[in-house]
């Protein structure tokens, strides 16, 4: 038998085509001292993380302010006349925060509309996150970008705006502040937002639009960035979604457009205290740079009146570049598509090239593989969370180990294609079979043609499926080297998203993974269908899968800089007396079981008031803990009184120790009007009744200490059963508590209250009232706010 040569060819062909465009899809840093000063330079950008990320600077620490001030004086150093601006939000979730933003402005030549520079400079709270990346890395990109720009005196018409927001991560607060309430919001044209969901990868564009996206897309386009990652279907889906980035807060509450640039590999640092300066990627760092450099030119002298658009665009990136059309262009594409394909089918047919009943068997090895890697990675990843229980530890979803697990699936896809065609599928058959896979596509197309059209690109790849067709029945053989040429675009188009997806939405669309893989995978069976020995290329498959199971079995565990994630809180039920240790771990590790003991209790009773978290964990276990001289807060009942049919309350709870949140939760038939915390009302809140979710009342994070006043009113017969968690984040190093230190391979579980001292408590009158005998200042409030409310919403 003859050596294949052309299969070896084309699978080295197609290897090193995924590894150009692994390669090409952002910028490959390299140490470079000497970046001009006319340039951005990532190693100067990278100075700026470290300055940041020393320390955790969530809302309320000392290092918040001291990354404040930090941040005014680059600022200053700039020769930028920078403000402050402070104040109170009550943010949609109810999460209260008095946030300080940090601004400067660059005037322009024209009185024209404002371009807006925009990240956050908080970390997030609870899980010593030093926010290396999120978003450390775009304050560092803005102000190494607009260093360059300035230092460069590139002329431009637009006011720059910089927006340094805080309390992102609590609720976006900073970022409803500014919106809401300072008079620049309405001069700004446009957003350009750094943002972080890991610490490595590309960065990817993500239009925030109220309509249409058309106005964006070809801007974007002319700013020419060289290295655009992005693509209408996640546009698509993330309009489908409740999103929250601080963007987000521009377009619902001001009508204000502009683009996200955000990485999302490496899930598994977001938030952790493994977000810090090693974890952060000097590659994707300097995509960001990539993107702000020629859009801060291109936008700070373009026309930004006009972003708004009723029609929306498919847009897609290959390496360096960004294509785009418009959505009603995707069915008429999709209807061609089939046509020709019916067309060459009997041209073909007429030819006896082509025979229906070949067409029918090209069905079995199609839909059998699909069948076949969609369920064996489904039950897969079931069964590797049994064998490993520990990668449950990690809320996101994405294990240390979870690119190896990618890797390992999608060539176990292949192997099992593979297996499947040699079976069934001969070379000589392969055209015939090519049919199913091409039908298969365009009905996708036309599904999403009706329903997301955001995924309209997906038929390029199929034309171009078409045309290797149509070379086979014009000139009745099949030229492998066409072949291989009309397979670039599935892998230029498709290929990514086989990676994305498990990366964009965690391990357990794995199966997804598998299931584009034989799809893509009878994209290119011209290619595929034409290796003489696919049993053996099946074996090579199957073996190269094996080998990542064997490489992620060896990572399976936890080290330094891949750390376990444990909680622990101490809680003191002032109701009853008594305190306990809780946490939400289904694994104990030798640190929790220190409080918790070998044997816990599950802890279902003290899930009665829940606490916001962004995957809903609840306590798993707890266990009695020593009782502390821990000083409960004062609750005041600053004024109580029925009118009319309403009950009007102002109560104050102030601290008596150095404290970080209060949860208030209050029994859901309590229903509540005129709510005010801290003299905020809710954000975009119609009417006076005040909108919740569950007995969660507020989440309110405390900065210097001040109290929590909250003024409502509730029906006269109303019962009044409200209750607080005051926590401080100082388990620790709290003196009353003589922790043990984490091992190195252990660190605080993000997303949740975690390493605090709680104190449980029922808010009632009687402990401390005082009736303010002066005018009512609340139905003065409320008064306000009924007035308010009646206004039309600018
Ligand atoms: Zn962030």
């Amino acid at each position: 038998m003859k050596k294949d040569y052309s299969s070896i060819l084309s699978t080295l062909f197609i290897l090193g085509l995924l590894g150009f465009i692994y390669v090409t899809m952002m910028p490959q840093w390299t140490p470079n001292e000497d970046e001009p000063l006319s340039e951005f330079s990532t190693d100067r950008a990278f100075e700026k993380v470290q300055a940041i990320a020393q320390k955790p600077h969530f809302v309320g620490s000392k290092n918040h302010d001291l990354v404040a001030n930090y941040l005014v004086n680059e600022l200053k150093q700039l020769g930028l006349e920078t403000s402050v601006q402070e104040g109170y939000t009550l943010s949609d979730w109810g999460n209260l925060a008095k946030s300080k933003n940090i601004l400067a402005r660059i005037k322009g030549t024209d009185n024209s509309k404002a371009l807006l520079l925009l990240t956050h400079y908080d970390s997030a709270p609870h899980s010593y996150s030093p926010g290396a990346s999120d978003a450390g890395s775009g304050i560092a990109t803005i102000l190494e970008g607009v260093r360059a720009f300035l230092y460069s005196k590139t002329p431009h018409k637009n006011d720059i705006i910089i927006l340094f927001s805080d309390a992102e991560e609590l609720g976006l607060n900073g970022a409803a502040l500014f919106v809401t309430q300072h008079q620049w919001a309405k001069d700004i044209g446009l957003v350009l937002n750094f943002e972080a969901r890991g610490s490595a990868g590309p960065s990817y564009m993500l239009m925030e639009t109220n309509k249409g996206n058309a106005e964006l897309v070809k801007e974007f386009a002319s700013a020419k960035t060289t290295f655009p990652v992005s693509n209408s279907l996640m546009y698509s889906i993330y309009k489908m979604l409740p999103n929250d980035t601080d963007l987000t807060v521009f377009r619902e509450q001001g009508n204000i457009q502009g683009y996200n640039f955000a990485f999302i590999d490496d899930h598994f640092n977001y938030h952790t205290a493994q977000d810090n300066i090693q974890h952060l990627n000097k590659s994707t760092l300097a995509h960001q740079g990539k993107y702000l450099m020629p859009l801060l030119n291109y936008f700070s002298n373009a026309d930004l009146n006009n972003t708004q658009a009723s029609e929306d665009y498919v847009y897609f990136t290959i390496p360096y570049t960004f294509i785009h059309y418009p959505f009603s262009w995707v069915f008429p594409m999709t209807l061609v598509a089939l046509i020709l394909l019916i067309i060459l089918i009997f041209l073909g047919k007429g030819k006896r090239l082509i025979s229906f009943r070949e067409i029918g068997k090209g069905f079995i090895p199609l839909l059998s593989s699909l069948f076949a890697s969609g369920l064996i990675t489904f039950i897969g990843w079931k069964l590797l969370l049994l064998i490993y229980p520990q990668y449950n530890d990690l809320l996101n979803g994405f294990t240390y180990n979870g690119h190896s697990y990618i890797a390992a699936f999608v060539l176990l896809s292949i192997a099992i294609a593979f297996a499947f065609y040699n079976r069934f599928s001969f070379k000589k058959t392969t055209m015939n079979h090519f049919v199913p896979p091409l039908l298969i596509w365009i009905l996708i197309n036309g599904f999403f043609a009706n329903s997301l059209e955001g995924a309209g690109f997906l038929i390029i790849p199929v034309y171009f499926g078409i045309f290797a067709f149509a070379a086979f029945v014009f000139t009745q053989k099949s030229n492998w080297i066409f072949n291989l040429i009309c397979s670039i675009p599935t892998l230029f188009i498709i290929a990514p998203f086989i990676q994305m997806f498990p990366i964009g939405l965690g391990l357990k669309v794995l199966f997804g993974s598998a299931i584009l893989t034989v799809l893509a995978f009878g994209l290119i069976l011209p290619v595929f269908g034409a290796f003489q020995r696919k049993a053996i290329w099946s074996l090579l498959f199957f073996g190269a899968a094996l080998g990542f199971f064997v490489k992620a079995h060896s990572e399976s565990g936890y080290e330094f800089g891949k750390a376990k994630s444990n909680s622990l809180l101490y809680v003191y039920n002032a109701n009853n007396n008594t305190a306990n240790w809780i946490t939400y771990d289904t694994n104990l590790d030798s640190w929790t079981k220190t409080y918790l003991g070998e044997n816990p209790k599950t802890a279902p009773a003290i899930n009665d008031t829940p606490l916001f978290s962004k995957y809903n964990s609840g306590f798993t276990y707890v266990a009695n803990a020593p009782k502390k001289a821990i000083q409960k807060p004062t609750i005041e009942f600053v004024y109580d009184k029925i009118i009319g049919s309403q009950r009007y309350l102002h109560i104050r709870i102030s601290p008596n120790r150095k404290v970080n949140r209060y949860d208030i939760f209050a029994t859901e038939n309590m229903v509540i009007h005129n709510f005010k915390a801290n003299g905020a009302a809710a954000l975009g809140q119609k009417g006076s009744k005040y909108e919740r979710n569950g007995k969660k009342l507020l989440s309110y994070y405390v900065v210097g200490n001040e109290p929590l006043e909250i003024q409502f009113s509730i029906a006269k017969k109303s019962i009044l059963d409200m209750e607080l968690l005051e926590s401080s984040f100082d388990l620790m190093t709290n003196p009353l508590f003589e922790m043990a230190k984490r091992e190195n391979w252990m660190m605080p579980t993000p997303f949740v209250l975690n390493d605090a001292v709680v104190i449980k408590q029922k808010i009632k009158p009687g402990q401390k009232t005082v009736v303010s005998k002066l005018i009512n200042p609340i139905l003065k409030d409320s008064l306000t706010v009924a007035k308010d409310s009646l206004k039309p919403k600018q």
